[in-house]
């Protein structure tokens, strides 16, 4: 496992993350997804959809921006702030409970006292600034969710229990962005709320919970490096009655684990709120002719925060034949490129022709790279560290014998392949 600094300078170098407005020296926490990033978090949101839509799983999109009643409803405009101090002598800002000792961490000057500072990104729609067009970014997508609760439910009548999945972007103005894509102002959430009768709601707290940790397992993070955290009653939000946090070990606190996702139990605070008084019945969506207010059971996760514990997990450094190499270990689910094609040299036109074929062939089912710089040593080398499967090269046996060398990113051993059987090949390894 890497250290967070080995990971921004290796996301930088090869493409996968840029510092957000980089050219004019930077945004505080907002970062650019490069080539290589922007497809290792696509296949990350992939495998998410995937083992969510069920068909009782609703997908939505709701928009970024909303009018300020949502916030007031929710209560993120009254609830939704960290503490922050600011030091009397050079003026930095700094959250309250993120600080060891009474004075500025960074001038040892004197701090003034913690206030409330609300973090969510305030606007206006419209040409007129006034306080009706008060608008807000959202700073978590289940509200669009929660607001979009009726609509659902009046256009599919779904039964008891069911969920509506998003993902989409979430904006935080936090005080001190830092650790990365740890914490970022501008950040990507995949949610799942889940509507249920209260009484079975414990139950399927628990399932999803198992649920989620066995999502990060199948995807590779490593068990001594993953856990949960049951919060206490004082850690918990406003509206939860119970909350568990999947921690990863990110190495950015003092035992090294950090929240990675959060499972809530929202109660039926949500919905009470957006829709006041409403009794939602047998007529709704409901078998009970009694009717209750369904209560919500929330598994929340930052895409960001998985593609950071992803690649952190991934990193590896070893030898092979004697020679040091850096490995990104990944899910070839999540692998940016499954398959990298070499012609084995440049001017031999047989051999980039027959390379081009099967790089064609392939192409149209995976997600492939072409590559002719440099010896085969160096190219394998280069995909290692971008995280690529298998490298498959085109030689002078390809011609006479219509084999191709498959070389494993893990093993580094080679085997030769049919060129007719690549596609059933790689198929197979990724099923
Ligand atoms: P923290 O205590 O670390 O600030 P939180 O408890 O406020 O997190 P939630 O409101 O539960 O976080 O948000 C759900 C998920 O969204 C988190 O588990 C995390 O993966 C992600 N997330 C929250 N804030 C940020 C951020 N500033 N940058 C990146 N991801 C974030």
């Amino acid at each position: 496992m890497a250290n967070l600094e080995t990971i921004v300078s290796l996301a930088k170098r090869r493409g996968f993350v840029f510092p957000g407005s980089d050219v004019y020296g930077g945004l505080a926490g907002t970062w650019d997804y490069g080539p290589l990033g922007t497809l290792l978090k696509e296949n990350i949101k992939k495998e998410w959809w995937a083992s969510m839509l069920e068909p009782h799983i609703y997908p939505l999109d709701s928009a970024i921006i909303s009018t300020k009643k949502v916030w007031e409803a929710s209560g993120h405009l009254e609830h939704f702030s960290d503490p922050l101090v600011e030091c009397k002598k050079c003026k930095k800002r700094f959250r309250a409970d993120h600080i060891d000792g009474d004075n500025c961490p960074e001038c040892k000057g004197e701090l003034g006292k913690a206030r409330e500072f609300n973090m969510m990104f305030k606007t206006h729609a419209g040409a007129v600034e006034d306080e009706s067009a008060e608008a807000y970014l959202r700073p978590e997508t289940a509200q669009g969710i929660f607001i979009n609760f009726k609509n659902v439910v009046d256009a599919f009548h779904p039964k008891m229990p069911f969920g509506i999945a998003q993902i989409g972007k979430a904006f935080r103005n936090e005080i001190t962005p830092r650790n990365f894509l740890f914490r970022a102002r501008e950040f990507e959430q995949m949610e799942l709320e889940y509507f249920c009768d209260p009484k079975n709601a414990d139950q399927y707290f628990s399932d999803i919970r198992e649920m989620r940790m066995k999502w990060f397992l199948k995807l590779g993070i490593k068990e001594k490096n993953i856990k949960f955290y049951d919060n206490t009653e004082d850690e918990r939000s406003h509206y939860s009655v119970a909350t568990t946090d999947i921690l990863y070990n990110y190495g950015i606190s003092d035992d090294g684990f950090e929240e990675l996702e959060g499972i809530a139990n929202r109660t039926d605070y949500d919905l009470k709120n957006h829709f006041p008084g409403h009794n939602w019945t047998g007529e709704d969506f409901l078998e009970d002719k009694d009717g209750f207010v369904p209560y919500i059971i929330e598994p929340s996760l930052g895409v960001d925060r998985a593609f950071l514990a992803f690649m952190m997990d991934a990193y590896d450094e070893d030898e092979i034949g004697g020679e040091r190499r850096v490995v990104l270990r990944l899910h070839p689910k999540l692998a940016p490129f499954k398959v990298a094609v070499f012609p084995l040299v440049k001017n031999k036109e047989e051999i980039v022709g027959k390379a081009k074929e099967v790089f064609d062939d392939l192409r149209k089912k995976f997600m492939c790279r072409w590559d002719d710089s440099g010896n085969v040593g160096k190219r394998y080398r280069r995909q290692d560290e971008i995280g690529t499967p298998w490298c498959v090269t085109i030689d002078y046996e390809t011609l006479e014998e219509g084999t191709v060398t498959v070389r494993d990113r893990d093993t580094a051993k080679q085997e030769r392949i049919k060129t007719e059987d690549l596609n059933s090949y790689f198929q197979e390894k990724l099923s």
